[in-house]
């Protein structure tokens, strides 16, 4: 089919998610036809460097055979079957018991779901119920963050504190607050008179959110949901500071932290989940993306101890689940794609070579006219565009300059996320120094183009 006959047909049936669906009728979409390891490639025979591993979640990259016949060898074995009503199957079994190996100790429980949207509405209803358990049903009220980013269902759009989608879908679930983000360029280097340092400003964040304890009381507070590292948001790494301070918050409250590890989790910053790079010890952790490596649907919540002994030993029946639940070919290409992720040692190759090499190459772009700040950790990076690099200030809204930049990436050969004036990339874990360097090269000529 030529692309003009699929932008046709996809137009006319085609509700596509996070998109003006007229302004697409207009312009048309691009048709990506096929994969192979950190490329996809188009309907007009374009091949295109996938800076974002499709949405966060191609860890393994395009093309792996060992997954493909993991997903056929379950649907041949058995294509269905579901874990309600004491029933389960071996793909769930072994996942289960593969994922709370490479958690951390603490964590013995998985909960299985479809998306991580769904894995944060079973988050929603956990620490309910936990607390509920406890004689505490009071103690119902969750704090999220704003551009926090949990998923489109309304518990995920609640919990997340994306304001446009607020603005739709509202009013959001009840008991849900927001306090400010750890996001030291976009907010912190302009806070108060003269700015913050930015461990000052990770303090005031953590603040923020004792504050927030005290104003809601801490008896009604069950949970802070919150990213180790904000994807969505903008690719936002904390100030050293912020994440020590909120957990002595927490502790000194007792109240729960759900690591949101979607798209943290499986190596995308160098540890197995993201909450192992900042000391973090979550009693629930959402995850999904990277479990699969994208190849098929899968999500779950990570359980650790405290909360899964409540529900098991005191719960009765939990009234929770999805059809697909622990789906068994999802299962079995997660199940191989952790295998495979650990044989390949591509966690720690993300740690202690591809990072640190991400990070001095992208660093290299910090010298560029329209460059604020270039920051990476582990496999995702952030470039922040500014009109004036003297002082930072930002280009006027009108000139949607990261919309600019992203299409001029797109059109020549590079997938880059812009969110707002930040460019953000999160290769596949698979890519090689030399795609690394193609993928700096591309992001310069975009922002030579853009300026
Ligand atoms: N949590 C985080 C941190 C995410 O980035 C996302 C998706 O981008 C989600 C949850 C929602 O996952 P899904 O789109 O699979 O529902």
């Amino acid at each position: 089919m030529l692309t003009h006959e699929y932008q046709a047909r996809d137009g006319a049936h085609h509700l596509h998610p996070f998109t003006d669906f007229k302004a697409l009728a207009d312009q048309g979409s691009r048709v990506i036809t096929h994969g192979e390891g950190v490329y996809i490639h188009d309907s007009e025979g374009y091949r295109i460097l996938d800076g974002m591993a499709g949405l966060w979640c191609m860890n393994l990259g395009y093309g792996r055979r060992e997954l493909v016949e993991a997903a056929t060898a379950q649907l041949e074995q058995l294509p269905y079957y579901n874990t309600f009503f004491k029933t389960t199957h071996p793909p769930a079994v072994r996942l289960a018991e593969k994922l709370c190996a490479l958690a951390p100790p603490h964590i013995q429980h998985v909960f299985f779901t479809g998306s991580g949207s769904e894995a944060n509405d079973t988050v929603l209803r956990m620490v309910r119920r936990y607390w509920a358990l406890k004689g505490r049903p009071e103690k119902h009220w969750v704090i999220g963050r704003e551009n926090g980013y949990h998923g489109s269902t309304l518990a995920g759009m609640s919990l997340g504190g994306m304001a446009p989608m607020h603005g739709q879908g509202g009013p959001c679930v009840p008991g849900i607050a927001h306090i400010r983000q750890p996001y030291w360029f976009g907010e912190g280097r302009l806070d108060e008179a003269h700015g913050m340092s930015p461990e000052a400003f990770g303090q005031a964040c953590a603040a923020a959110l004792d504050d927030k304890i005290r104003e809601l009381g801490a008896e009604n507070v069950a949970a802070f949901i919150a990213e180790p590292v904000q994807g969505a948001g903008g690719a936002i790494m904390p100030p050293e500071s912020y994440w020590p301070a909120v957990k002595a918050v927490l502790a000194k409250y007792d109240i729960l932290l759900v690591a949101d590890e979607v798209i943290c989790g499986f190596g995308r910053l160098g540890e197995w989940f993201g909450s192992q790079h900042y000391g973090l010890e979550p009693d629930l952790m959402p995850i999904a993306k990277g479990l699969s490596s994208g190849y098929l649907p899968i999500g779950g919540v990570l359980v650790g101890e405290r909360v899964a002994e409540t529900l098991i030993e005191e719960g009765g029946e939990f009234f929770h689940g999805f059809t697909y639940s622990g789906h068994p070919a999802c299962a079995a290409v997660a199940l191989r794609n952790l295998e495979l992720l650990e044989a390949e040692g591509i966690v720690d190759r993300v740690r202690d070579d591809l990072g640190p090499y991400l990070a001095e190459r992208w660093a290299s772009l910090a010298d560029h006219p329209i460059v604020g700040e270039a920051r990476s950790l582990g496999l995702m990076g952030a470039l922040e565009l500014v009109a004036d690099k003297a002082t930072g200030q930002r280009f006027d809204k009108s000139l949607a300059a990261g919309n600019l930049c992203r299409d001029l990436c797109f059109t020549s050969g590079l997938v880059m996320r812009s969110v707002g004036d930040t460019m953000i990339i999160a290769p596949p874990l698979v890519i090689r120094r030399e795609e690394i360097d193609e993928l700096v090269e591309l992001a310069r000529h975009a922002l030579d183009e853009t300026a």
